[in-house]
């Protein structure tokens, strides 16, 4: 049966305030950030389709064979930029990390990650139907001449075979059938393949040969996104693993499979992380210093004292309970915009009140944004999903919390998919939180419970600017 009710905590009322002003579905900070980095992507598009129509002879598209190479220039062009996309997406840079959210860059990368494919693919099959049709060859001895025929097209013939090899791991289907790990060292290949392909772009591509401005510019291009991944993912998280020291002081059982790691080090607060972000944690002991696993903080950050929170879902996650104090931890970050940061700007609305969901292991970050998001009584209402009584982790600390700042607590237990109604549809959300489409949702869970109460939400007039999300799957 599940229970919504108030815990220990005196009962808060969340009486319907006054709509905030403004237009109330105007995006937050985090929406326009995606939108600015998705107009600047596009935007690049320009530069590109530009260099083939300056190489381009006028009155060269005379036929179909021309209109075919002409298409597989383009193509080829465009699947280039997008590489050179997708790695910078990947660079970690701070900007993007906190700005727009490593879920969302995630989500760009895989979504440009399938064009990019599709775009080398067709750059090879309409240059050779191109080449085949103006010499009247068979398609397939076309091939075989080009490729035998000049060494950097074998090279970026291997280059594309990678790109498949990607892009097929990365089909869901087969992603889910993959761990981690292997997924992500498969992934790797990416970088091989852009320098494999690097060469037959300059030696045979038309755009660049002829141009050594072009030459120029595409390779500044390479050495900028080359350089920030170096700086991003290497030398700044190799820097401050340094600096700061990072071990492991206590490891604290929270509940069944679920233990903290307090983690001491030197001037902590110049890391300048906030409540609702995550790091990547690499644990310096054996069997984990060659993995690193996004954790969010599950309490503010201090000056000298960082926790994190983790749910044992696979074989580094459970085996973290066995680490030791003292074990020395290398991380990168802070990274992610779930933060107090998104509250704001909402076509003029205060954002003030707010709603907090969390389940599983989605109480982490919630849990820092409890103790630390502004506002008192009524405009902080956290509403704490689990199956059991016994999964809602660090309740104890929840409970001290609203009962000293006097916010809203509530518990929604119950066994998920049960006989009974969803203790988050809407209404039963409506009946807890009357001024719910008023405020500011953030949300962490189980992709199932996201997924579920964002529709809810939806239902019962929240503006989808108003929700956002830590996915803790990318
Ligand atoms: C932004 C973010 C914040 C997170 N915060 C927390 C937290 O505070 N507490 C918590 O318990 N869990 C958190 N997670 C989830 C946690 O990272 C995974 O449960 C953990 O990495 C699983 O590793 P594993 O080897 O034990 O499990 P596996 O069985 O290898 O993987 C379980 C799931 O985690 C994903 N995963 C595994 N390794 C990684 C990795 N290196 N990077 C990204 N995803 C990975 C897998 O794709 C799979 O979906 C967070 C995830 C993200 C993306």
């Amino acid at each position: 049966m599940a229970t919504a009710g108030p815990t220990s905590v005196p009962p808060t009322r969340h009486r319907a305030g006054p709509p905030p002003r403004g237009l109330s579905g105007w995006p937050g900070p985090g929406l326009l950030w995606s939108r600015a980095l998705l107009l600047v992507i596009s935007g690049g598009v320009l530069p590109v389709l530009f260099l083939w129509w300056q190489n381009t002879i006028p009155g060269s598209l005379n036929s179909a064979a021309a209109c075919l190479t002409a298409a597989g220039r383009i193509a080829g062009l465009l699947a280039a930029y997008l590489l050179l996309v997708l790695v910078a997406l990947m660079a970690r840079v701070p900007w993007l990390e906190n700005r727009v959210g490593s879920d969302v860059t995630a989500r760009y990368h895989r979504a440009l990650g399938e064009y990019t494919v599709v775009l080398a693919c067709a750059h090879a099959a309409l240059i050779v139907a191109g080449y085949a049709w103006q010499t009247g060859t068979n398609p397939v001895a076309e091939t075989v001449d080009v490729v035998v025929d000049y060494t950097d097209v074998w090279l970026s013939a291997v280059s594309l075979g990678l790109l498949v090899l990607v892009g097929a791991v990365s089909a869901r289907a087969v992603r889910r059938r993959l761990s981690y790990e292997s997924w992500y060292h498969v992934h790797l290949l990416v970088y091989l393949a852009i320098g494999l392909a690097f060469s037959h772009e300059f030696a045979v591509g038309a755009d660049f040969s002829t141009s050594l401005r072009n030459r120029v510019l595409w390779s500044g291009a390479h050495v900028v996104v080359a350089a920030a991944l170096l700086l991003f993912r290497v030398a700044v998280p190799l820097r401050r693993s340094l600096r700061h020291g990072v071990r492991i002081t206590r490891v604290v059982p929270e509940g069944p499979g679920v233990v903290s790691l307090h983690l001491a080090g030197r001037d902590l607060d110049r890391l300048g992380a906030e409540a609702g972000q995550f790091l990547r944690w690499r644990f310096l002991a054996r069997g984990h210093w060659w993995q690193s696993h996004p954790y969010s903080l599950s309490a503010p950050p201090g000056p000298d004292l960082l926790r994190i929170t983790v749910k044992d879902l696979g074989d580094s996650s459970s085996s973290l309970a066995r680490l030791r104090p003292g074990t020395r931890v290398w991380f990168e970050g802070p990274y992610g915009a779930f933060t107090a940061r998104r509250r704001g700007g909402n076509g003029g609305g205060n954002g003030r009140r707010v709603l907090l969901i969390a389940g599983g292991a989605g109480i982490t970050p919630i849990r820092a944004l409890y103790e630390t998001l502004p506002g008192r009584g009524a405009d902080l209402v956290l509403l704490y999903r689990g199956s059991r009584e016994e999964d809602l982790v660090l309740l104890p600390e929840l409970e001290a919390i609203a009962a000293r700042r006097g916010l809203g607590l509530h518990r929604l237990v119950g066994p998920r998919g049960g006989p009974g109604p969803d203790p988050l549809r809407a209404d039963n959300l409506r009946r807890i939180v009357p001024d719910l489409a008023q405020r500011e949702v953030y949300l962490c869970g189980p992709a199932g419970m996201t997924q579920t109460a964002r529709r809810e939400l939806r239902r019962a007039g929240v503006s989808r600017h108003r929700i956002h999300t830590e996915a803790f799957a990318f």
